[in-house]
C-alpha cells in the first residue's frame, strides 16, 4: 500500500497505521459495557464521519480526536452536532 494519509479514511482502513490502530482497539475494548455506543449507532456515526470533509485519515480536524474514539462512547456527539 502507498504510504500516504488518506482522506476520508478510518483508522481500521489504514494499513500504515497498523500500530496505532491496534492501540485504538485496546481502547475500544477497555470502554465499559454501559458507556459503550451501540454497534449499529456506531457504525452509524463513522459512515457519517466518512463523509464529512473534517476526517483527515482517521482525525477529526475540528476536534483533533479520532473518530473512532469519540463514537465509540454513546454520550460523546459530533463538534458540529452532525452526529
Ligand atoms: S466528528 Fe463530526 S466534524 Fe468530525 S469528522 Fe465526524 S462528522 Fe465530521
Amino acid at each position: 500500500m502507498e504510504n500516504r494519509k488518506c482522506v476520508r479514511c478510518l483508522m481500521r482502513e489504514m494499513a500504515e497505521q497498523a500500530g496505532e490502530y491496534i492501540n485504538l482497539q485496546q481502547y475500544l475494548d477497555q470502554i465499559d459495557a454501559q458507556e459503550r455506543t451501540p454497534e449499529e449507532l456506531y457504525e452509524n456515526r463513522l459512515s457519517t464521519c466518512k463523509e464529512c470533509d473534517m476526517l483527515l485519515a482517521g482525525m477529526c480536524r475540528h476536534c483533533g480526536c479520532y473518530v473512532e474514539l469519540r463514537a465509540a462512547v454513546e454520550k460523546q456527539s459530533c463538534p458540529v452536532r452532525k452526529w
